[in-house]
């Protein structure tokens, strides 16, 4: 069935605030017994990466690079390696441990998405921590694929213990969403954009009693510094995690792409609400953090998500971190 029709027919069914991405984002749902997670030490705190799940975009430059030329995007991904058929996003979730609390950064896809997403509760099960333990959750933007795991599918709390931490900017934009402006925004879905409007005021709303709106200017929980990185949406919020001297820097959705978008920032993405604000601010983040050689976080490269940002020519490429064993 053709998309278009597809989603009309969900909608005619009553899937309400239900999103039906599943069908365009379809993966691989677990075969395994526990899900891995990544535990590591920054100075004091404790720092743990389970996985959301993932999201196959298919076909490549419906999503990446729509106006770069084809056979020069094929060339990249067969020179790495990797399919020119889709581009296979990780959903890697961040939980910072300092003393008794436990900062969630971002709660991944939900229900809406299918079996391939939505794993977070049994993620951090497995890695020992039950949703009624977490006390903060930090979120980097109001995406489908961040907020989606903050309410169970008939509208309830999944972590009934938690307060939530969201920029201003982004709250506004969100809840004005009826007048928000997507103008400069390459996706093409427009009722699916519709329903997604619908499902993140729904969640904002449910949630209002225990929303904290932040201001990039203030510094959370003595272990959190946030940093406004406008494009991918307006309020689009890089979460600077330190402890003494350390520091590991999560960047969100400042891109979606290892292999497309370090060496072709400018390539963009069509889920970027400001498809130009976004590249240039993508190039703007990499070129100070590849100067620092600040250590990162990315939710969505190659799991467990963690690298450095090399300089190479007048762009950039990801350094994965590498690890002798498991851990
Ligand atoms: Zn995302």
């Amino acid at each position: 069935m053709e998309r278009r029709a597809l989603l009309k027919k969900m909608a005619l069914i009553g899937l309400g605030s239900a999103l039906p991405l599943h069908s365009l984002f379809a993966g691989k749902p677990f075969a395994g017994a526990e899900r891995p997670y990544h535990r590591f030490q920054l100075g004091d705190l404790e720092l743990t990466v389970v996985t959301d799940g993932h999201i196959v975009m298919s076909p490549v430059q419906e999503h990446f690079a729509m106006d770069a030329p084809q056979e020069e995007v094929n060339q990249l991904l067969e020179n790495n390696f990797r399919s020119t058929k889709a581009v296979d996003l990780g959903m890697n979730i961040l939980i910072v441990k300092k003393g008794k609390d436990i900062i969630l950064i971002d709660t991944g896809a939900g229900y809406g998405f299918g079996p391939a997403c939505g794993w977070l509760p049994a993620s951090l099960k497995d890695a020992g921590i039950h949703v009624n333990d977490v006390t903060q959750i930090v979120i980097t933007h109001a995406h489908p694929d961040h907020i989606g795991g903050l309410l169970s599918q008939d509208n309830k709390l999944v972590f009934p213990n938690a307060q939530v931490y969201i920029s201003a900017i982004e709250h506004q934009f969100w809840m004005s969403a009826d007048k928000s402006d997507f103008s400069k925004s390459r996706f093409s879905n427009k009722e699916l954009l519709a329903k997604i409007l619908v499902s993140t005021k729904n969640t904002l709303t449910v949630l209002k009693d225990r929303l904290h709106l932040f201001d990039h200017k203030e510094a959370l929980f003595g272990c959190i510094r946030l940093q406004l990185a406008a494009g991918h949406t307006p309020g689009h919020t890089l979460v600077r995690i330190f402890s003494g001297k350390e520091e590991i820097v999560h960047i969100a959705d400042l891109l979606h792409s290892d292999v497309l978008l370090f060496p072709h920032p400018e390539w963009g993405f069509d889920g970027d609400t400001d498809l130009s604000m976004a590249a240039a601010t993508r190039r703007k983040v990499m070129e100070a953090l590849a100067l620092d050689r600040t250590a990162v976080f990315s939710y969505h490269l190659p799991w467990p998500g963690i690298g450095h940002i090399r300089k190479k020519a007048d762009a950039y490429e990801w350094i994965a971190e590498t690890y002798a064993f498991p851990a």
